[in-house]
């Protein structure tokens, strides 16, 4: 059988010596005869993946040392409330920037927790003939004393990213669950960063939370303690048993990044990933992307036939040629190949190959 390449969203692809890694050592981790899913989570091997998971990932983002690095339950969406429980209290506010579906369900849950009062909304997407594009605004003209400020970086969804840096008065809280570890960020421009974990870490409903230590100071709202930053940092990620056989995966795509020369490496690849795929759509009648050149994703290439009734074919013989989990998101159609660190340059290789043959079989 030749190779699968799976362009899903999320949960995505992990990179396959990771997986059998894994496989392997499942029933027998570290010669203890049992698996990682069977021990305590305050044993001391245990114990020692977490370290390492952390010093790894300290490594990989350059974090700061006034930066605590958080290993939570409830994905992405589990942070949308966090956010807002542990920073705003019962008069805080904070801005909400939406540029996509992810910042926007960000605002519901932000409003459904702190009321309209709380929450500033303000869109930062432009449509202009069908091509969405983002102007960053400046910030530091409005007159507010924000909590924080939320944005969504790479929105998954519509295949809109970010590169521009965002500056604002305030602390910047960013969900970066789908381009986490994509690139080189600067940690200390942040207050809050969190992610999702089954987009480019490890299995889902794990999240990554990096989060300022100044940050902690914030009134809180009553809320769920396993949601409590506080409580987390002041029981290392583990104020509840922790999502074990999620972490100690994402610990070994950690170890995987980092021998594959880390985040510099993967941001090298990714470009040459996107921009392989992105200039093919550009250079075929057949196909067109709706995203502004600035804002193209370099991890979620959003794409359209131009004869939208071709679209079940071209997913059904895609999956013949083991091209899988194409389709768009229903909100937006179209189709979508994601392609986070784990995807190798062969199979946007494979995918750009098909897409040609497709093109001029139905030319
Ligand atoms: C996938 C995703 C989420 C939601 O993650 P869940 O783990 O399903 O809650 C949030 N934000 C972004 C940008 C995402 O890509």
């Amino acid at each position: 059988m030749s190779a699968t390449y799976n362009f899903c969203a999320g949960p995505a692809m992990l990179p396959a010596e990771v997986m059998q890694k894994a496989q392997k050592e499942l029933l027998d981790w570290n010669g203890q005869g049992v698996s990682v899913m069977e021990v305590s989570h305050r044993s001391k091997e245990f114990i020692a993946l977490t370290e390492q998971a952390e010093a790894d990932i300290r490594e990989l983002m350059a974090i700061p040392a006034n930066y605590h690095v958080l290993f939570m339950h409830g994905g992405g969406r589990g942070q949308f409330a966090a956010v807002v429980n542990n920073f705003l209290g019962s008069k805080g506010k904070a801005l909400y920037l939406v540029d996509g579906s992810w910042s926007s369900a960000a605002v519901d849950e932000a409003v459904k927790l702190a009321g309209t009062e709380q929450i500033d909304i303000l869109n930062i997407v432009n449509k202009d003939n069908n091509i969405n594009s983002i102007s960053l605004p400046d910030l530091s003209a409005i007159d507010q004393d924000y909590r924080y400020v939320h944005y969504c970086p790479n929105e998954t969804v519509d295949g809109i990213e970010i590169f521009e840096e965002l500056n604002a008065p305030w602390p910047i809280v960013a969900d970066m669950s789908s381009n986490i570890m994509s690139r080189k960020i600067d940690v200390s421009r942040y207050g809050l960063i969190y992610a999702g974990a089954q987009k480019n870490i490890g299995p889902s409903g794990l999240s990554i939370v990096i989060i300022n230590d100044d940050l902690l100071a914030l009134p809180q709202q009553p809320q769920a303690s396993i949601m409590d930053y506080r409580l987390a940092v002041k029981h290392d990620s583990m104020y509840n048993t922790p999502p074990t056989f999620a972490w100690y995966l994402a610990a070994e795509v950690f170890k995987w990044l980092k021998s594959n020369g880390g985040v510099a490496a993967m941001e090298a690849i990714n470009q040459q990933k996107a921009q392989l795929l992105y200039a093919f759509i550009d250079s075929c009648d057949f196909y067109e992307s709706r995203v502004a050149n600035a804002n193209r994703s370099q991890m979620n290439v959003t794409f359209y036939l131009k004869d939208e009734s071709l679209n079940e074919q071209f997913i059904r013989q895609a999956k013949e040629a083991g091209l899988v989990a194409l389709k768009g998101h229903r909100s937006v159609g179209g189709m979508r190949a994601s392609i986070y660190n784990a995807m190798p340059i062969e199979g946007v290789e494979a995918l750009v190959n098909f897409m040609k043959q497709f093109a001029q079989r139905n030319a």
